[in-house]
């Protein structure tokens, strides 16, 4: 996982989650949760806010974000002695033991892996690692080198024993990298981590991966803004409407630079070696589970609106919000139940 941002982005998410925290308070109708209990820290390469509007104390934010760092340090993989890099450093050499969490936070990236045919590909690292993308003096490697790297990407030489919980690479200079899911994974704990502090209702915002935590006290639903694409500032789009649920986006406008007046972005084709190259700018998922609207998101940014829709078939309950370049927004079957439009720039699309 990529778990260094350059500062820009660092601002963009911090707009995000102040107008996140506007867009509640506003629609609260009341003093601003005035009894809210609020941490922010920069974890997971990004900014993350924890908000508790209905019980918990401070003990549940410090546990929270504890977990939070344990994540981080399990597995990213910028990080020296995170046990993502110590696989990383034995691919082709020797099998790593991992916690659980790792364990099954990559089994899971790879059933993503399978389901995509390998569009979504956790081993997607030696990639990453060329592009280099969102921290800083990026610029367009040589084809050659995008081509050695494309060819060490590969999730069957992935090798998972359950039994000893041990994580092999096949090939030498293979990396695995968990940017599009692990935070949907730790936006997931911290749930239970509020689950057992008996809180009521909450917002868990990690860099823009949202999860809104049980009800309010009035019983409203939540509405959890979705962001426009082309503003850097943290401007809805469109809202999501509803019960507990995580809303998570994928974009391209998330990490990218810019080189001779085109954008090159951060989810990469493995196909290709190159960013993505669809004509989508974003997709959101809203779901009840979080790792799965993370990886679904990223998969379906890449998979393109035809396949995206197909492989959403097998996942009940949730709902994807397509944005191309053209300012079309395609919505899943029923997605117009749980998501309004509001940008009058953009329009729905029927496909
Ligand atoms: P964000 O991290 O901004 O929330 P995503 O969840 O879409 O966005 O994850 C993008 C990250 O996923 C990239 O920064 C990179 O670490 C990783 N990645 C890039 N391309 C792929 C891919 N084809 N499959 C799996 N992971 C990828
Ligand atoms: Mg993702």
């Amino acid at each position: 996982m990529s778990f260094s941002r350059t500062y820009s982005i660092r601002i963009t998410r911090a707009f995000l989650a102040l107008s996140l925290a506007l867009l509640f308070g506003t629609i609260s109708g009341r003093a601003i949760y005035a009894e809210d209990l609020t941490r922010t820290d920069f974890v997971l390469g990004t900014v993350c806010t924890i908000r508790l509007i209905d019980g918990g104390n401070a003990n549940t934010l410090s546990e929270a974000f504890a977990r939070l760092r344990s994540i981080e340090d399990h597995m990213s993989a910028n990080k020296d002695g995170t046990e993502i890099a110590q696989i990383n450093a034995n691919a082709g050499k020797e099998p790593v033991k991992v916690s659980e969490d790792t364990f099954y936070v990559i089994t899971k990236a790879l059933e993503y892996a399978r389901l995509t045919n390998g569009a979504f590909d956790p081993s997607v690292g030696p990639l990453v690692k060329l592009w280099n993308i969102g921290n800083g003096g990026e610029k367009v490697p040589p084809e050659r080198e995008i081509l050695a790297a494309k060819a060490l990407v590969g999730w069957q030489q992935v090798v998972m024993d359950a039994a000893t919980r041990k994580v092999f690479l096949k090939k030498p200079g293979m990396r695995l990298d968990l940017g599009a899911i692990a935070k949907g994974y730790a936006a997931d704990e911290v749930a239970k981590i509020l689950i057992a502090h008996k809180v009521k209702a909450a917002v868990v915002d990690l860099g823009g991966n949202v999860l809104v935590f049980g009800s309010k006290k009035d019983k409203s639903p939540w509405r959890v803004g979705i962001q426009n694409p082309e503003s850097a500032r943290g401007e809805y789009l469109g809202i999501a409407t509803g019960a507990q649920m995580t809303v998570v986006t994928s974009g391209v406008y998330e990490r990218y630079f810019i080189q001779d007046g085109k954008r090159y972005h951060h989810i990469l084709s493995t196909e290709t070696g190159w960013p993505v190259d669809n004509g989508l700018v974003s997709v959101s998922i809203i779901s009840k589970s979080s790792i799965d609207a993370d990886a679904l998101s990223t998969s379906l940014f890449i998979l393109g609106i035809e396949k995206g829709m197909a492989l959403l078939k097998n996942f009940p309950d949730t709902y994807a919000v397509f944005i191309d370049k053209d300012k079309k927004v395609y919505l899943s079957p029923g997605a117009s139940k749980v998501f309004t439009l509001q940008e009058k720039n953009y329009h729905l699309a029927e496909k």
